[in-house]
């Protein structure tokens, strides 16, 4: 089969984002604008749209303004909305995707909170699961700025005492033992 030329890559590429955005819009289409994920979130005082407000822009199309706001980044998985939404809609798992979808399309505001994503998401990749010292070692290196690991030294040091950061040797090349899985399952996704 004939090699594709990277303007048929980057069509792919689009395609597949395109998609991805519609499929998120999809998502919260049903929702009835009731505020009960704004006021079940812990994150939300820190915030700039309220959970309600982003799903509302999500609903209009408006993803590129969703992705500018720090709200889909501060989320912290916790689950709450999404058990209390009265409409049952996938709230956290949607908020998951918007984070892929910054992190694909390279979202410079949240340079920082994108390399920690994918370096998290490497780690997993890798064992199933985060090795902390790996896992910040891999981001540190990802912000290319040797000053950066300073500012989480004294927290560091306090995770290290308290016995929260195993010193594992960090194995930073080759293949993780997830890789394969990931793979299959983007192929999946992308042929859906
Ligand atoms: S709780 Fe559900 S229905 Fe209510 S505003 Fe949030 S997403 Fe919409
Ligand atoms: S899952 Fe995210 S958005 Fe929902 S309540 Fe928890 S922190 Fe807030």
């Amino acid at each position: 089969m004939a090699e594709k030329t990277t303007e048929e890559k980057n069509e792919l590429v689009e395609d597949s984002l395109a998609r991805v955005e519609e499929d998120i819009q999809e998502k919260v289409q049903a929702c009835i604008q009731c505020g009960t994920c704004t006021g079940s979130c812990s994150s939300a005082f820190a915030m700039d749209l309220t959970p309600r407000q982003m799903w509302r822009l999500v609903q209009l199309g408006q993803l590129d303004e969703v992705l500018h706001s720090k709200t889909f980044f501060l989320c912290s998985a916790c689950y709450y909305c999404t058990l209390r939404c009265p409409r049952g809609l996938p709230l956290t798992e949607t908020i998951g995707a918007l984070k892929r979808l910054a992190s694909a399309k390279g979202i410079k505001n949240f340079k920082e909170s994108i390399n920690f994503y994918r370096t998290f998401m490497e780690t997993v990749r890798r064992y199933g699961r985060v090795r902390e010292l790996e896992f910040m070692n891999r981001y540190f290196l990802s912000m290319r700025n040797p000053l950066f690991p300073l500012r989480f030294t004294s927290m560091g040091l306090k995770l290290i005492g308290k016995g929260k950061v195993p010193l594992q040797v960090p194995r930073l090349i080759g293949e993780g033992k997830f890789d394969r899985l990931f793979r299959k399952v983007k192929e999946l996704e992308e042929r859906a």
